[in-house]
């Protein structure tokens, strides 16, 4: 079809295209506004240790409440985010306010469970990322044992010597460091010899078709067999049927997440779970 058009049409952009370009304008404009008037909020995603069942950490995921296209998913918005550079402001409130709701937490006397924060490689290319996060830890009164942060394969291939030095910087602060998406990207095993990471987590494309795939089977056995080895902790993301649950426990993969135990949640409501589940 792209041929038949030949080389003298000029129309690059479809109506289709040119509605998706004005929609992120609009979005942009709107984002601007949506951290000061109050419309983003995050929920909560629990993780579970596969062999006791136990809630052992959560995952905080942004959310955006517009006040009239309704609510919308950070799929929708976080790339807007990140092309405008809206990013750093917006990934600055997300960690402030995850490290003020798991403090809330504590000082309510519920179990202490660690906070996961999802970074963008745009934070990450930040060169007082650390200071930043250290700021917002000492702001907050959270210790840095209860915040983890999550980065993905894209970010580590940029720039190899600059980000071993960063990623050192964040490990000194005493914070957790998760690989999120694992094996969805340029994965490189170089990346668990030469970065100081806690944990794996195994992305939801290869956790979708357990246990009769036999090469998502593979690939899972072997990723939490490497992720042993090197003393880190396996997380599987979107595990939503019990089949899956029982391979990924067999296999000996640490915690799980997704919609079979539990979806994103309000903060009141992992509080209330926190009180239910028992520890
Ligand atoms: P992610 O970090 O890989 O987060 C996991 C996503 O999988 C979440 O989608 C979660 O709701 C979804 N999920 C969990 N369990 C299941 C399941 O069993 N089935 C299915 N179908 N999905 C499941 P969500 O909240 O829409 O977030 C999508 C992505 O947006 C995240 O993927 C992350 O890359 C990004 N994101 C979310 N919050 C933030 C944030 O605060 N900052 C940044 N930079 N990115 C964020
Ligand atoms: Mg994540
Ligand atoms: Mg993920
Ligand atoms: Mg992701």
């Amino acid at each position: 079809y792209a041929k038949d058009n030949g080389r003298n049409n000029f129309q690059f952009f479809t109506p289709e295209m040119n509605a998706r370009v004005s929609e992120r304008l609009a979005l942009e404009n709107n984002l601007r506004q949506a951290i000061a008037r109050n419309e983003l909020f995050l929920h909560y995603q629990p993780q579970f240790d596969l062999q006791t069942g136990e809630l052992t950490g959560c995952e905080a995921l942004v959310r955006w409440q517009h006040p009239e296209l309704g609510l919308i998913p950070p799929s929708r918005f976080i790339p807007v985010a990140e092309d405008s550079g809206l990013i750093l402001p917006l990934g600055h409130w997300v960690l402030r306010e995850a490290c003020r709701q798991a403090k809330a937490w504590q000082d309510a006397g519920l179990r202490p469970i660690p906070v996961a924060v999802n970074l963008s490689a745009v934070q990450f290319r930040q060169a007082r990322l650390a200071t930043m996060i250290a700021d917002v830890l000492a702001e907050s009164g959270l210790a840095p044992r209860w915040l983890e942060l999550e980065l993905t394969e894209s970010m580590l291939m940029e720039d190899g010597e600059r980000h071993t030095t960063a990623l050192a910087d964040l490990k000194a602060l005493g914070v957790g460091l998760a690989l999120d998406d694992f094996g969805t990207g340029y994965s490189s095993l170089s990346y668990l010899k030469r970065f100081d990471l806690d944990t794996l987590k195994i992305d939801r494309s290869f956790v979708q078709s357990l246990p009769d795939d036999s090469e998502d089977a593979a690939l899972t056995t072997a990723i939490i067999g490497i992720a042993r080895q090197f003393g880190l902790k396996t997380v599987a993301e979107g595990v939503e049927t019990e089949a899956q649950r029982a391979f990924l426990a067999a296999q000996g993969c640490t915690l799980m997440q997704g919609f079979l135990l539990a979806r994103p949640m309000a903060g009141a409501e992992l509080a209330e779970l926190l009180e239910t589940v028992p520890a």
